[in-house]
């Protein structure tokens, strides 16, 4: 499989957490984090703008994106102002929350649909001296944890690496000594920190290398990270991921998983016990096996299309577990064809041939479909899928698939 599918493959086996709630985590480690409240509820907005102390709130729409600052709602009434608002008064507060619930914010991060504003955080406003990056992650080369430090905070990170790599400072941490104080000075120093604030800056790496170990993170990122106006540092925002192989061991954790922020066909592939990622491309793709998964995605590629999936039905699948990854597949409308690639072992190829006509006859069939069989029962499944009636074009091999199936869709 080629590095950026295969990344973005991995990337989905991460769970992510909203905002206040890295933010509480934060805070139960002695980071510096500002006070807030969560708001469900208009009618929740007042008081909880109320209990904080003020002269100045934020109110923050709870996403799992970033880039809600320069976002922008999609219904009509919300005005053209994003999903991060400063407030002067409890009621302006209050105002702005009722504003966002329950309306699509729209980020560089989220893609064009979009996502619905569910929960709001406010928060005590912060004087702002100066604004910072930081993230630590898992680094897949050096196989270690990596502290990436910035003075230009607030902005899209992307955007810094691609146009001034300068100034973005990154090392990896030695596993067998862990963080030590030198590295916390190293970014202090980088990030132009003087007096109290190195002091600051070495403590709150090291809580910050300490929660990512310990609580199996895969991405924490900080930015802004600030200095107040007071000139203290400060965890103005946060992103958190956690390996999502690791949440067995982390129920805390693991409790604060929003599923309506996942994508809800890998959700319900999920429910099946179907290994299923959603991709960008056009060629939806149902296969037994990651690794000819991988072949399959890659072939695909090698004919000049992308695939619109990873779909790995497994070993033993039923035909009801067949038909669903058949309709998850189908309820995409970024699919324009669709290509079956089984190699049955363990798996029987009359078995995936009723799954697949099982769920045509259920959801229909409005694009090209390739079939590809080879394996245990394979004249039985062709068969099936010749006599069924069904428009379906055989191929004979895995090259011989990817070709009919790029072909159909591109014409
Ligand atoms: P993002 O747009 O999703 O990354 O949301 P952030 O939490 O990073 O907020 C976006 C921007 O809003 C920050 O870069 C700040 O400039 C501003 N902001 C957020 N919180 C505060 C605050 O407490 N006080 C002030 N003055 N500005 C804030
Ligand atoms: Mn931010």
């Amino acid at each position: 499989m080629s590095i950026p599918v295969l990344i973005a493959a991995k990337r989905d086996s991460f769970m992510n957490i909203h905002e206040y709630q890295a933010k509480a985590l934060l805070r139960s480690y002695g980071a510096p984090v500002s006070d807030g409240r969560v708001v469900l509820r208009a009618e929740e907005a007042k008081t909880a703008a109320g209990a904080l102390d003020g002269p100045l709130w934020v109110v923050k729409a709870q996403i799992h994106a970033g880039g809600r600052g320069k976002g922008k709602f999609k219904e009509a009434g919300a005005g053209d102002a994003g999903g991060v608002r400063l407030a002067k008064s409890v009621e302006e507060a209050a105002d702005e929350a009722k504003r966002m619930l329950g309306r699509t914010l729209v980020t560089k991060q989220t893609g064009a649909p979009g996502k619905q504003v569910n929960r709001i955080y406010i928060e005590d406003g912060s004087g702002i001296e100066t604004e910072m990056y930081l993230a630590l992650l898992v680094d897949r080369v050096t196989s270690r944890v990596s502290f990436v430090a910035s003075t230009e905070g607030g902005m899209d990170i992307e955007e810094v690496a691609a146009s001034t790599p300068e100034k973005i400072l990154s090392f990896s941490v030695d596993p067998a000594t862990g963080y030590q104080p030198f590295h916390g000075r190293r970014i202090a120093f980088n990030l132009g920190l003087t007096g109290a604030q190195i002091k600051q800056c070495v403590a709150l790496m090291g809580t910050l290398y300490k929660m990512f170990i310990e609580k199996d993170m895969e991405m924490l990122e900080i930015n802004p990270l600030i200095v107040t106006d007071k000139g203290d540092l400060k965890c103005l925002d946060a992103k958190m991921s956690f390996d999502s192989n690791a949440m067995y061991r982390h129920s805390d954790i693991a409790e604060l998983r929003d599923t309506t922020e996942e994508d809800s066909k890998e959700l319900e592939a999920s429910k099946y016990d179907l290994n299923y990622i959603a991709l960008d491309g056009e060629i939806g793709c149902m296969v037994n096996g990651a690794g000819l998964a991988m072949a399959t995605m890659d072939i695909i590629k090698l004919y000049g299309a992308e695939p619109a999936n990873f779909l790995d039905v497994g070993g033993g699948a039923t035909k009801e577990k067949v038909t669903e990854a058949f309709k998850i597949i189908t309820s995409d409308p970024q699919v324009k064809g669709i290509l079956v690639n089984i190699f049955g072992g363990i798996m029987r190829c009359d078995v995936i041939a009723e799954g697949v006509i099982a769920a045509v006859k259920e959801v229909g069939l409005k694009v090209p479909l390739v079939v590809r069989l080879e394996g245990t029962n394979v004249e039985k499944g062709k068969e099936i899928i010749s006599t069924s009636g069904l428009d379906v074009i055989a191929a004979d091999d895995l090259k011989d698939g990817a070709e009919k199936i790029v072909k159909a869709v591109k014409g």
